[in-house]
């Protein structure tokens, strides 16, 4: 059965590519997903690559309940977080003597730790990092990955002497972000800071990479903020100076979730299922024995097996499913979204040669057995570009300048980036969100300067320019 029709159908089939690929399946509970082993293994491919930016954080682990007096400590944290907060009130029969949280985050039970920990300038920077899942009670329509009421992260927590060196860290941390979904997912951001409308709850800044879906919908990526010393000073996070002085400290938060397989699936999937980005895809290399007798057989597979030998470096997967035939193999590996397969027949074995098939331009080509693993090092680089470009291009050409309001009315409606002045009331970009349901994505580091001067909707001093488009 081929799939929906992704440009016309695209939320359907963004649903079913993900079941019939088997990445993940829906489960009883609303909003919360059952992770197949080969979404999990996506899951934790981009783990393992992200880790390699953190040595200088350390990783730990908090308890999943926030008693209800941590959690509302900080006023505007709580409040941005209260209506999704699921409680639990009973244990058994009786009644809790306090409501505990499912932690939405983990600001609040995170800091009213450190508080005990920290004590001198010695003792900063802490860095500190845990990847664990967080439940927000979506009242909207729950999608897999995108919109979840469970959904998996990591959260990191910094803890600083300036607020000159918070600002560093969370601007540090966004830049990491975008280099890591930009170089190992392949969707290109655009990185800057919230609006006060948009920022997070708590926070003094938050910085934010944004990508844009294929329906013109832009997504979230990741977050980073400075939360200055607004959390220290509720939880009393204090340390000693070097003038013996008393201060509070300076802290950031920054995380992302598993809303990046989403937004792979997304971006670069096509009509014919997913397209796996290949330096995190779980299988890289699929090799599939084309043979037509026992004795074919036998030749087939023994080359089939040398050739994974060889690449063990890469992610090899050798499909030597007897009850399937090669065009089955073929249909099955290209839905799934595998970057590269290996065709091996008799004419492979006894010319030296393998066929390669690449999973993006679904294009063969013929290589020769010796050097077979360049290649492939080679195209997984090749891959990864023309996906990135690929995506690059759509996101330049949905990137539309808004001079008037009714033209950034349309531009909106057509599913576009619109860039356009705000004053930056928060009042105002309720009116634009009210009218067009767009809000405003970002802030582009470097890149702010008002165009015209004059706020898109009301008219006010413009106080920068800024993206504008609906959102998951
Ligand atoms: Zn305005």
């Amino acid at each position: 059965m081929p799939l929906q029709n992704k440009k016309e159908n695209l939320s359907e089939w963004y649903e079913e590519v993900i079941m019939k690929s088997q990445i993940a399946d829906y489960s009883p509970v609303k909003g919360c997903i059952v992770y197949l082993p080969y979404g999990y293994a996506i899951w934790e491919n981009i783990k393992n690559e992200f880790k390699k930016y953190l040595e200088d954080v350390q990783e730990v682990y908090f308890p999943l309940f926030i008693p209800k007096s941590i959690l509302e400590k900080e006023a505007e944290h709580f409040k941005g977080f209260k209506p999704e907060v699921a409680w639990v009130t009973k244990a058994g029969d009786s009644e809790l003597e306090e409501p505990l949280a499912v932690r939405p985050t983990s600001e609040t039970i995170i800091y009213s730790y450190v508080s005990k920990i920290i004590h001198s300038w010695r003792d900063l920077p802490l860095k500190i990092i845990q990847w664990c899942n967080v439940v927000r009670m979506e009242t909207k329509a729950t999608k897999p990955f995108l919109r979840a009421r469970e959904f998996l992260w990591h959260e990191g927590h910094t803890f600083h002497k300036s607020f000159e060196e918070a600002e560093e860290e969370a601007r540090k941390r966004i830049l990491q972000y975008k280099d890591f979904v930009e170089n190992f997912l392949a969707i290109p951001v655009i990185v800057g800071r919230k609006s006060e409308a948009e920022k997070f709850a708590g926070a003094h800044t938050t910085y934010t990479i944004e990508a844009l879906m294929p329906d013109g919908k832009a997504l979230q990526c990741g977050t980073s903020h400075n939360l200055a010393d607004n959390f220290s000073k509720v939880f009393e996070i204090k340390f000693q100076d070097k003038d013996e002085k008393h201060k509070y400290v300076f802290q950031t938060s920054w995380g992302f979730s598993t809303r990046l397989i989403g937004a792979i699936i997304m971006v670069h999937g096509d009509d014919l299922g997913l397209i796996i980005p290949p330096k995190i895809a779980p299988i890289q290399v699929v090799i599939i024995p084309i043979y037509y007798n026992e004795d074919e057989k036998n030749v087939v597979f023994k080359k089939c097996l040398e050739m994974k030998e060889k690449l063990k470096k890469f992610r090899v997967h050798f499909d030597d499913r007897e009850e399937y035939t090669p065009g089955y193999k073929f249909n099955d590996w290209e839905l799934r979204g595998v970057p590269i397969r290996i065709e091996i027949g008799k004419k492979e074995v006894e010319e030296k040669i393998v066929t390669i098939f690449r999973r993006d331009l679904r294009k063969r080509e013929i290589v020769k057995e010796e050097e077979l693993e360049r290649r492939i090092e080679k195209l997984i680089e090749e891959i990864h570009n023309e996906l990135f470009n690929k995506a690059k291009s759509f996101l330049e050409s949905k990137i539309k300048i808004a001079k008037s309001f009714e033209e950034f009315k349309k531009f909106i409606e057509e599913g576009n980036f619109v860039v356009a002045d705000h004053c930056g009331k928060i009042e105002c970009e309720e009116k634009i969100k009210e009218e067009t349901k767009a809000t405003c994505r970002v802030i582009e580091f470097n890149n702010e300067e008002p165009l015209t001067g004059r706020c898109i909707y009301c008219n006010e001093k413009a106080k920068y320019k800024a993206y504008f488009a609906k959102s998951y």
